[in-house]
């Protein structure tokens, strides 16, 4: 038998969609932009970002659904219960965006950095010590 990859398996609220992502990730962060807000009804989104051959969809990937939030990127979510699961974008080639509140155990890095974080909801302020991203592009030094 062969040991599995080093990962962090994840899932959607109503457990139809499992999917697996296998480290090393690339990178871990939030972002506060009002596409991610209105997508997730939340003040902020954390991803992490890993190669497209390192995320693999276990069960359920006739339950996912893509929906276009630009003509650029698109976001996958479960048509049952509604989890948003990832984000891609021509920005990012070979990339998935995963969303880190949906995997079941810990990642092997910790968050780095706040971006879009001058489009942040004036309610909720981050209460630790890493960069503030913003800008056009969202990844420039506030
Ligand atoms: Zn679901
Ligand atoms: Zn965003």
């Amino acid at each position: 038998m062969i040991a599995p990859m080093p990962g962090v398996d994840g899932g959607c609220l109503c457990g139809a969609i499992r999917y697996r992502v296998e480290f090393p990730t690339i990178w871990f962060a939030h972002c506060h932009c009002s596409m991610c807000r209105r997508a997730h009804g939340a003040a902020f989104v954390s991803y992490c970002g890993v190669p497209e051959a390192q995320f693999r969809i276990e069960t359920g990937a006739d339950m996912l659904v893509r929906y276009d939030s630009s003509p650029t990127a698109w976001r996958q979510f479960c048509r049952r219960c509604g989890s948003t699961l990832t984000f891609a974008g021509e920005r990012w080639p070979g990339e998935v965006h995963v969303v880190v509140a949906n995997l079941n155990g810990p990642l092997d890095r910790e968050p780095a950095a706040h971006c879009y974080y001058d489009a942040k909801v004036p309610w909720v302020d981050a209460a630790d010590h890493l960069p503030r991203l913003g800008g056009p592009t969202g990844t420039q030094p506030l």
